[in-house]
């Protein structure tokens, strides 16, 4: 099989061949240096027990990646119809080892798509890649892992610690669920077409023994949107609207200062307040 896939053509004359001009709206800045590909593909680590998922396939210069890389199998998800045409050449040399979702991934339940175990490789229309990372915590113990990329801007927001400027609602929200890191950025100049950013790898392990809770999840998005909707006042002041006359006193019960900003809370203190009834 990796003879099969090494000898398609390149993905520039794939690109070119069913005539996939980059389109904008779709968030399509395509990756053709395979070298880089399979930079992170590897990050993912031993793919050979995972389903993969890849939210974007594009013309394929990832999705080859994790086929060579000995995933169990490939769930290439892609909305733009040109690119399903690219994906099938990859397809039938893929051993059966792969399968094409047309379709949006905001709409899709992956969980009834794929089976377990299952992981995330993508590099993700930057338009929508927020939306869908927290649509993916919200159900984070059906992962073993996502390899994901993000702007820079957004991958040092999900990775940021407090008492910085990148610190906020997606830090903690990611933080809270899984162990992150910042891998490695690639520069603008390496994306078919550029965009005017850098990009950045980010990995995603959820946290052992996390069990998903809805109603959990959505009280913590309130917190932290209350939180951080005023940054700058002091907690007691922003979290009146959910805490009412109680805010001075419910702060000091965790033990979290009522002069506090959104800011200096660790994400442990988050989780405590959250946990209040
Ligand atoms: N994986 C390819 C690569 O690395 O070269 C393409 C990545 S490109 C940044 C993002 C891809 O996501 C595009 O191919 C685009 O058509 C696709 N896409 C955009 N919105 C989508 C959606 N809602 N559902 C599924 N795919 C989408």
């Amino acid at each position: 099989m990796i003879d099969d896939i090494e000898n398609l053509p390149p993905l520039r004359d794939i690109i070119n061949n069913y005539k996939v001009r980059a389109k904008k709206s779709l968030g399509q800045n395509f990756l053709l240096d395979l070298n880089l590909t399979a930079k992170i593909a590897n990050i993912a680590g031993d793919l050979t027990n995972l389903n993969i998922i890849e939210i974007g396939a594009g013309p394929g210069g990832l999705s080859r990646a994790i086929l060579l890389n000995g995933a169990k199998k490939l769930y290439a998800v892609e909305k733009d119809s040109r690119c399903i045409k690219a994906l099938t050449d990859l397809k039938q040399v893929s051993n059966g080892k792969m399968a094409i979702i047309e379709g949006d991934a905001l709409k899709l339940d992956l969980n009834k798509i794929v089976p377990t175990p299952k992981a995330i490789i993508a590099n993700l229309p930057y338009n929508i890649a927020t939306v869908l990372l927290l649509k993916w915590l919200k159900r984070v113990s059906e992962f073993e892992h996502m390899t994901l990329m993000f702007q820079k801007e957004v991958a040092l927001r999900i990775c940021a610690k407090p008492n910085s400027k990148a610190y906020g609602r997606l830090s903690v929200m990611a933080q809270w669920l899984c162990d992150v890191k910042l891998v490695f950025d690639i520069p603008a100049e390496a994306f078919t077409p550029p965009p005017k950013v850098t990009s950045s790898v980010v990995h995603l392990s959820p946290k052992e023994n996390i069990v998903d809770n809805q109603i959990n999840f959505e009280k913590m998005e309130k917190l932290l949107a209350t939180a951080f909707g005023q940054r700058r006042k002091m907690l007691r002041k922003s979290l009146k609207p959910l805490f009412l006359d109680k805010t001075e006193s419910i702060l000091k019960q965790v033990g979290i200062k009522p002069t506090s900003r959104a800011e200096d809370l660790s994400v442990g203190d988050y989780v405590r307040l959250c946990n209040l009834e």
